[in-house]
């Protein structure tokens, strides 16, 4: 059966998407640690992201480095935090999370609730970045 994640790929399930190629997708986090986290996957549906191919891998890093140049100039932070972490979803997955100082990295503390509009806008800026 499809990942969650497969499905929001095939827009069979609504993101509100950052980026997109061939072999990658970016969306904003449903339940966000800060405004703008995303989520970088394959298309490529593999669990564990030690276990993609070296080739696969390092182009799922390379997506990843030109999303985070777009949060970080949509939403203004000093840096990107990179975080691979989770049992959640059986689908390899890289979380991009504003950062302005280290306490912002917490999975513990409650997620953010935004809005349906407060998505699209994000997801349109960091869309729209350089
Ligand atoms: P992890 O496995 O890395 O702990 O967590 C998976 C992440 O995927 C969580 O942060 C969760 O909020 C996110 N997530 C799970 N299901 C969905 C979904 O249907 N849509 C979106 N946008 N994010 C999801």
């Amino acid at each position: 059966m499809a990942t969650i994640f497969t499905k929001i790929i095939r827009g069979e399930i609504p993101s509100y998407k950052v980026a997109e190629d061939e072999n990658y997708y970016a969306f904003l986090d449903i339940n966000p640690m800060a405004e703008g986290h995303t989520l970088v996957v394959p298309k490529k549906e593999v669990d564990y992201i030690f276990d993609l191919d070296p080739d696969t891998l390092g182009g799922m890093m390379r997506f990843a480095q030109q999303a985070a140049g777009k949060i970080k100039n949509a939403m203004g932070c000093k840096r990107v935090a990179v975080v691979v972490l989770g049992l959640e979803v059986p689908h390899a997955h890289i979380h991009l999370i504003p950062l302005n100082r280290e306490s912002d990295i917490d999975f513990r503390k409650p997620k953010l609730k935004l809005s349906p509009e407060r998505f699209t806008e994000i997801a349109d800026k960091i869309a729209g970045a350089q």
